[in-house]
């Protein structure tokens, strides 16, 4: 298998096999963001694309889903994801969705029809690091878009059918904030239908533009509570029926919850850990961590 740099897929893909159709990202101006740091991002030769499948083909006949590392391989021409999909399913016959990380800029340059196409050669399950529906915050944070471009774009991958996943970030908006950052990323995300919500919480790493900008004082961190808060206004004010996955290691408690079914139960299971655990326990588990 042809992997280079880092190679990355969210936890919910594990089951997922993977191949590589680009690595690194084409962005790499997020301010919290040090994943691709030290790579360019590069796109496979067809090439090698195929030596791959013709490997997964040996080894896994069956795979009914696969998985495109990379930052963003939805950057890739029309023509050219396209093809990759077209391939896989040479390959693999009982191939039944191909799912990839997106950027809101990747989605910007196809029209609706050709996502509609994708759709129909497997495309389905875009992951999308929104981070934030808030303009202060993905300002704050360097998106590169704002919510009414991930309003508009999400709604065309919403009227072509595609299944797609948000990340959310909480801590992003820096102390005190936590609060407007919930309600506005909510107003956005109940207008739109995503498959579900996994939810990061901000870890500072040395090599970012926004430790940077604590060391200036121009970014002050929330606590903890104060991000588990924001988890409990998110969760309480979501009102689309969706999944939450806050389970990733830079969550302190890690949470899951079908919404509206499973909302009291995870907003007293956080208020819980609010009442019982004291900040600085929460903070020596964050200095631990190694990665987003
Ligand atoms: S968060 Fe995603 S889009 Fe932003 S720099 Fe990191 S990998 Fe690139």
């Amino acid at each position: 298998m042809h992997f280079t740099g880092r190679t990355w897929r969210p936890h919910y893909e594990s089951n997922s096999v993977i191949i590589q159709a680009t690595s690194g990202c084409t962005y790499g101006k997020c301010h919290f963001c040090n994943l691709y740091k030290n790579e360019n991002f590069h796109m496979s030769s067809i090439k090698e694309f195929e030596e791959d499948l013709s490997e997964i083909k040996k080894y896994q006949p069956n795979a009914r889903r696969i998985f495109m590392t990379g930052a963003n391989p939805f950057a890739m021409s029309y023509n050219n994801l396209k093809l990759r999909l077209l391939t896989i399913r040479d390959y693999l016959i009982k191939c039944q969705t191909i799912a990839m990380f997106s950027s809101i800029r990747d989605i910007k340059d196809k029209e609706l029809w050709q996502l509609k196409k994708l759709r129909a050669m497997g495309l389905n399950g875009l992951s999308i690091g929104t981070e934030s529906g808030d303009d202060k915050t993905l300002l704050l944070a360097n998106k590169g878009y704002n919510s009414s471009d991930i309003l508009e774009q999400c709604t065309k991958l919403d009227k072509a059918g595609i299944e797609y996943y948000f990340v959310y970030m909480t801590g992003l908006s820096g102390k005190g904030n936590g609060y407007r950052n919930a309600i506005n990323s909510v107003k956005l995300f109940n207008k739109l239908n995503p498959y579900f919500i996994s939810v990061d919480s901000l870890t500072l790493f040395s090599d970012t533009e926004i430790y940077k900008m604590v060391q200036t004082g121009e970014f002050i961190p929330a606590s903890e509570k104060e991000r588990i808060q924001e988890l409990q206004i998110f969760i309480h004010t979501l009102k689309i029926r969706t999944h939450i996955f806050a389970n990733s290691i830079s969550n302190f408690y890690p949470i899951t919850a079908y919404l509206p079914k499973e909302r009291e139960k995870v907003i007293n299971e956080l208020q819980y850990i609010i009442d019982t655990t004291n900040e600085k326990d929460m903070k020596e588990y964050r200095k631990k961590l190694k990665s987003l």
